[in-house]
C-alpha cells in the first residue's frame, strides 16, 4: 500500500528551509520515533538555478529547444544549457504577468547539512554514485543503508538495493530532475520515479511517499503525481513533434575541441556555413543551430553544431563523412 502527498512549497514551508515542507519534517519525526527508515531524494547533478513563476507554475523554456534555462551569473541572465541561447531575467512572469517569480536552487550537501542539523542524534548516510564505483565500495554502501535512519539519496540507483523497512521515501524537489538538458528528460524521470517510488511498501507495509515542488499546477508534475502515464505520453508526443525531436526527426551533434578557443570557434562557424549552403542548396529542410557558447574540459574548448532532420545519417555520409573520419578533433555525437 502506498500514500502520496504532494506538497506545494510556496505555501507550505518550515523555519528550517524554505525546501523542506513541515508536512515532510513532521513524517520524517513521526516515522524516525517507530524506529522506521526514510529515503530523501534530491538530484545531484542539479547545479544551476532556474527560474519558475510561483503562481502559474510556469517554467522557462528555451524557445528552440523547450528545454529549461538556468540563472547564470556572470552575465546574469537565463540561458539554455543545449543551444546556448541567452535571454534576460523577466521581472514579470512572462505568461501570467505575476510579479512573483522564483529562483529556485537546492543542493544535495545543503540538504544534508540542514538535516544534520535538524535531526542530529540520528545516522544520516548520503548515497552518492562516488561510494558505489566498485563492488567494494557498494558493500559498504549496502552496510551504511541498513545501519542509516536517513538516507540522502543523490542518484537514480535503481538496480542492486533490495531495501527494507522503508517506509517513508521524500522527492524533495521534482523539478530538480528536470535540470538535465535532453529532450527525452521527462521521460526518464517519469520512469526512475514510478521505479524510486515503487522500492518502499514491498513486503505489504503502507509507505509514504512526498513529492515536493514548487510548480503544482505544472502538467508534467501533476501527470507524476497521479502517474498518468497515458497523458503524459501523449502530450510529450505532441511537444516532440513541435519541437523536431525524435521519433520524428533524427538529432546529431557535432563536436569540435580544440586548446584555442578562436581555432575552435572559427572551425566550427565555417562548418556550420558550409552545411547551411549544402542543405540549401539540395532543398534540404535541415535546423542547423550552431552553440556559440562553449565549454571547457581539460583546457580544451569545445563548440557544438546541432543537427535536425528526419535522415541526419544520410545527409552527413553524403556530405561530411571524410571529414569526420579524418578529423580526430571532431566528433559525431548521435541523440
Ligand atoms: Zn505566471
Ligand atoms: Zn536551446
Amino acid at each position: 500500500m502506498k500514500n502520496t502527498f504532494l506538497v506545494n512549497l510556496n505555501i507550505d514551508y518550515s523555519r528550517e528551509s524554505k525546501y523542506l515542507s513541515t508536512t515532510l519534517l513532521d513524517k520524517i519525526e513521526e516515522n524516525l520515533k517507530n524506529n522506521k527508515k526514510i529515503i530523501l531524494y534530491l538530484n545531484k547533478r542539479w547545479d544551476f538555478s532556474s527560474m519558475i513563476c510561483s503562481d502559474c507554475s510556469h517554467l522557462y523554456k528555451c524557445k528552440n529547444c523547450d528545454l529549461k534555462m538556468y540563472v547564470h551569473k556572470n552575465p546574469f541572465k537565463l540561458v539554455c544549457h543545449f543551444c546556448g541561447f541567452k535571454k534576460e531575467i523577466p521581472l514579470s512572469c512572462e505568461k501570467c504577468k505575476w510579479v512573483n517569480l522564483l529562483k529556485i536552487g537546492f543542493w544535495t550537501q545543503q540538504l544534508e547539512g540542514i538535516i544534520k542539523k535538524i535531526f542530529n542524534w540520528k545516522k544520516i548516510f548520503r548515497l552518492d554514485t562516488d561510494n558505489v564505483s566498485s563492488i567494494s565500495a557498494k558493500k559498504e554502501a549496502f552496510e551504511n543503508i541498513q545501519n542509516a535512519d536517513i538516507i540522502i539519496w543523490t542518484k537514480m540507483i535503481t538496480t542492486g538495493f533490495d531495501l527494507e523497512n522503508i517506509w517513508l521515501i521524500a522527492i524533495i524537489l521534482l523539478e530538480a530532475e528536470l535540470s538535465v538538458p535532453k529532450y527525452d528528460i521527462e521521460e526518464k524521470t517519469f520512469i526512475n520515479l514510478k521505479q524510486l517510488i515503487g522500492r518502499g511498501g514491498r513486503k505489504g507495509q503502507i509507505t509514504d511517499t512526498v513529492i515536493q515542488t514548487f510548480i503544482p499546477e505544472n502538467s508534467f508534475v501533476k501527470q507524476v503525481f497521479s502517474s498518468n502515464y497515458k497523458d503524459f505520453f501523449k502530450e510529450t508526443l505532441a511537444e516532440r513533434k513541435i519541437f523536431n525531436y525524435p521519433p520524428f526527426k533524427e538529432i546529431y551533434i557535432l563536436q569540435y575541441k580544440n586548446y584555442n578557443k578562436k581555432n575552435a570557434y572559427d572551425f566550427m562557424e565555417k562548418l556550420a556555413k558550409n552545411l547551411e549552403n549544402i542543405s540549401k542548396k539540395n532543398f534540404f529542410d535541415i535546423e542547423i543551430i550552431f552553440n556559440k557558447t562553449s565549454f571547457k574540459r581539460s583546457n580544451q574548448y569545445f563548440f557544438n553544431i546541432i543537427l535536425k532532420w528526419k535522415k541526419i545519417s544520410d545527409f552527413l555520409d553524403k556530405t561530411i563523412k571524410k571529414e569526420i573520419f579524418k578529423n580526430k578533433d571532431l566528433n559525431v555525437i548521435k541523440e
